[in-house]
């Protein structure tokens, strides 16, 4: 019996579906400790957009730690956070007219979810929060009351409350017009709906299984909350940083969030890095309201800066990620057509792709058929009935290619075709 399985807990759970030790990561690969490659169609749950060990990030960060820059700071003045700051103002929020304060809320994506959600209730003095069917905001109290999912609710051991979920776009294939049930709810006087502080959203549901929202619905909840006073959280600490085009994944909507949470690849490098961003009128807490050890990861502030700079001074990255999510998306879209009987189904933008399968049991079958030939993919939705795909943004063409042939035969593999 390994170290691992006798003294790591039973709540691991990536290490069940790939069983090797791994040692060596570079670009869009892992290596086990025999050497074999995996190229990782995973990319650390959308923490690792830029690759791995990226030799630009790494760089950075070499030189900062050999001149003895500071490591950990909570929240003190430093020369790393200025220069993120000022990057994060320059090269993102300036150029697409957003204007945001920036709490650092802790290192983790839930951190950024908590703060979203506290300070909502503060500047709101409401206490009731909507959420979406199949919406996942991370693993803590305030975070799993507004997450969907059933097994992990349950791991609370207390009441999740305040929070009311809603359906999230085509949760009715089409047969309600958008937002019908919410706004009935809202007028109604009757309906027994607690006035909501805020509504927190994914773009692209991730976890939930790569359901993407459409524009218009976006807009249309992003008028709906300011019809009814309810702040906007989009939370984008998977889809943002790139993953579905634009540094935001909503700014094709062209809508603008009260909050956005940013986590996972903002830190560049798979650094913990976290920030939620709040419009100026919402910046009410006092000194030290909400507070936490690891809100200053300096080398973190350093590889998330470099990141902004390298990729985000143009906007080549966004063109190359549409252009790598449309190949993605068409060969899944072809590989569902190939297999009519079994009802599959393409989902996703940008590179946040996915492939339905009529159950978990079958799209497990088809990861572990792609683990078996090399490639790193999970599962995702209410069933993990989802094959979901988040390749690095910096995914070379070739390395695109080669990870589709994978699906392509695992799925051939377990279909029987
Ligand atoms: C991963 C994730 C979180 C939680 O982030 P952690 O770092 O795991 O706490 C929250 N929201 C979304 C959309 C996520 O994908």
């Amino acid at each position: 019996m390994s170290i691992f399985e006798k003294l790591e807990s039973e709540v691991r759970s990536y290490s069940r579906g790939w069983p090797v030790v791994f040692d060596r990561a570079v670009g869009s690969h892992l290596y086990a400790e025999d050497g074999k490659p995996y190229l990782d169609f995973f990319a650390g749950a959308g923490a690792l957009n830029y690759g791995h060990n990226n030799p630009v990030l790494k760089q950075a960060l070499l030189d900062y730690i050999a001149r003895d820059g500071v490591t950990h700071a909570l929240d003190m003045f430093t020369v790393a956070k200025r220069d993120l700051l000022e990057t994060l103002q320059g090269n993102i929020l300036q150029p697409r007219e957003l204007d945001y304060k920036v709490i650092f809320p802790g290192p983790g994506g839930a951190n950024a979810v908590e703060a979203a959600l506290k300070l909502a209730r503060k500047v709101t003095g409401k206490e009731s929060v909507i959420n979406f069917t199949n919406a996942f905001h991370g693993m803590t109290l305030g975070a799993l009351s507004v997450t969907g999912n059933s097994m992990k609710r349950s791991g609370a051991g207390i009441p999740l409350v305040h929070a009311t979920p809603m359906p999230y776009d085509q949760y009715f294939d089409g047969a309600y017009p958008d937002f019908l049930y919410f706004e009935r709810l809202l007028d109604d006087s009757g309906s027994g709906l607690n006035e909501p502080a805020a509504v927190i959203v994914e773009t692209v549901q991730g976890e939930g299984g790569i359901n993407a929202a459409g524009m218009d619905w976006l807009r249309g909840l992003s008028d709906l909350c300011q019809r009814h006073n309810i702040l906007l959280i989009i939370d984008d600490v998977q889809m943002g940083c790139g993953r579905t085009g634009p540094f935001f994944s909503f700014e094709d909507a062209g809508i603008k969030p009260d909050m956005v949470c940013l986590s996972k690849s903002i830190g560049g490098y798979g650094l913990p890095l976290a920030l939620t961003l709040i419009k100026p009128e919402l910046d009410v807490w006092e000194p030290g309201e909400h507070n936490g050890t690891f809100r200053g990861i300096n080398p973190a502030f350093v590889t998330a800066a470099e990141a902004l700079r390298t990729y985000w001074s143009d906007d080549e990255l966004e063109k190359s990620t549409r252009a790598k999510g449309e190949r993605v998306g068409a060969a899944l879209q072809g590989i569902a057509e190939a297999y009519p009987e079994h009802g599959l189904l393409a989902k996703g933008r940008g590179l946040a792709r996915g492939l339905e399968f009529a159950n978990g049991e079958i799209a497990g079958q088809v990861c572990a058929a792609a683990f078996e030939r090399g490639l790193l993919m999970e599962t995702s939705g209410p069933d993990s009935e989802v094959a979901k795909l988040l390749p690095p943004l910096t995914v070379s063409e070739s390395e695109v290619d080669e990870g589709l042939e994978i699906i392509d035969a695992s799925v051939k593999a377990v279909l029987g075709k």
